[in-house]
């Protein structure tokens, strides 16, 4: 075995128990083999049997930290890091059609790479380690995440408002034709999904055929699903039944969907995803920032709907840092529950890590034998994470992602000490803003 020992710090288990364990990474499956002694066919590893290697290959140093699953942003749009605070204090439909839709007219690929190179730089630098995009240019996207070495779920996002029918018909094809031909790309670490950008904003026949067509193919789909009121009214006007029941009459209502938002849901809907088992992806900040409303997210987990956390994109948030997103869910949680008891801290930080792997289907989300060697290291020897009462608090309502010092995926150090390993941060970040500039300057000419 190629073994790499996360070595001295303290380990989240999976039933939220914190133990003192080096953590025994196989990096040729990239996968978990031991969490201290417990090995994945249940031995110690001190027994003769069990086949741990007694050195490591490579070690990473998690003195003083507290190592955690590799955090999950379960919606993003990820190269609108170069729309971030671009056009702020504006509510969603505005603020699409004035700011964010003119800018994303002028984006080229290379624009596209750019921002997606700074978004998944941003968060390998804050322990996040997979993420779902809907977006443009998806191949460069989708070549950022080969290099950088996250895993994603990816898709091309479909509107069809405002096209006519050639165009709108082509946008629908290329959204299922590179979910067919993305999906286990970077060795598997790419996923990929239909992506219709929302029930509002495209047309029944269009949603028809394509979510027809991604069932055939076995394609899950993701959408944005009852945002805001002014999503919701004109379906309720115009159907006389809710979105959720428009999605499941659609055939878009599946075990392997996830539906970004869910704000505005009464209670037949959250019935509705729970039977269907469709995963909702909260983004507490975004929804805050465009004063979508409040998501009912203690009814959802109530209800055994599987609740993941998104930034949504970097200009409705501003950052893609799921740490203040879990501490944004906590609160956000209290005052829509009118109850200070509702989506506590163990909540947000399961949202974060295994619900957001199971909301994507991938693999990831929690540190035992045999999953997925995809984790985070995160310090607690700083003035605001003292003293430690209690880690997973730390994690929901004190740590930021700076905080990370390692970051591991698929068995791969992503980044040691802080300097990521597979992006050149300085010229990321050069480039990226370069592009950013670019892109500002045409669309005021
Ligand atoms: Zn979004």
């Amino acid at each position: 075995m190629n073994a790499l020992r996360v070595t001295g710090g303290r380990v989240l288990r999976p039933d939220g128990r914190v133990t003192e364990s080096d953590v025994t990474i196989d990096r040729d499956a990239g996968t978990i083999a031991a969490v201290g002694d417990e090995t994945v066919s249940g031995e110690r590893a001190d027994d003769a049997d069990a086949d741990l290697p007694s050195t490591a290959d490579e070690t990473l140093d998690a003195d003083g930290g507290l190592v955690i699953p590799g955090l999950v942003n379960a919606h993003t749009h990820v190269a609108m890091t170069l729309l971030r605070g671009y056009a702020d204090d504006k509510p969603l439909d505005p603020w699409l059609r004035e700011d964010i839709w003119p800018a994303e007219a002028e984006l080229t690929p290379n624009d596209i790479e750019a921002g997606a190179e700074l978004g998944v730089l941003e968060m390998i630098r804050s322990g996040t380690t997979a993420f779902a995009d809907m977006y443009f240019a998806m191949d460069r996207v989708a070549d950022v995440v080969d290099r950088a070495g996250v895993r994603a779920r990816l898709g091309h996002g479909v509107v069809t408002v405002g096209k006519d029918d050639a165009d709108a018909r082509a946008d629908v094809e290329e959204s299922l034709a590179v979910a067919k031909e993305l999906d286990g790309a970077a060795d598997g670490r790419i996923r990929t999904a239909f992506m219709p950008h929302s029930l509002t904003t495209v047309g029944e026949a269009f949603l028809r055929e394509g979510v027809a067509e991604a069932r055939e193919a076995d394609i899950p789909i993701h959408l944005h699903a009852n945002e805001t009121t002014d999503e919701v009214d004109p379906i309720v006007d115009e159907r006389g039944e809710r979105p959720i029941a428009y999605a499941e009459e659609l055939g878009a209502l599946g075990a392997d969907d996830f539906f970004a938002h869910g704000v505005h849901l009464d209670g037949s809907e959250i019935d509705r995803l729970a039977d269907a088992g469709t995963a909702v992806v909260h983004c507490p900040a975004s929804n805050m920032k465009l004063a979508s409303g409040m998501a009912p997210v203690q009814r959802l987990r109530d209800a055994g709907v599987t609740v993941a956390l998104g930034t949504d994109g970097a200009a409705s948030n501003n950052d893609l840092d799921v740490f203040d997103e879990m501490r944004d869910a906590a609160m956000l949680g209290k005052l829509a529950a009118d109850d200070a008891s509702a989506v506590p801290a163990a909540a947000v930080v399961e949202m974060a890590t295994a619900g957001g792997a199971d909301a994507l289907g991938l693999p990831g989300g929690r540190i035992e034998p045999g999953a997925a060697a995809d984790l985070a290291v995160v310090d607690l020897d700083a003035p605001h994470l003292t003293p430690v009462h209690d880690p997973v608090s730390h994690l929901a309502y004190a740590a930021r992602g700076s905080d990370v010092r390692h970051t591991v995926c698929d068995g791969e150090v992503l980044m040691r000490d802080r300097e990521v390993l597979t992006l050149d941060a300085d010229a990321v970040r050069e480039r990226a803003a370069a592009a950013a500039n670019d892109l500002v300057d045409r669309v005021g000419e």
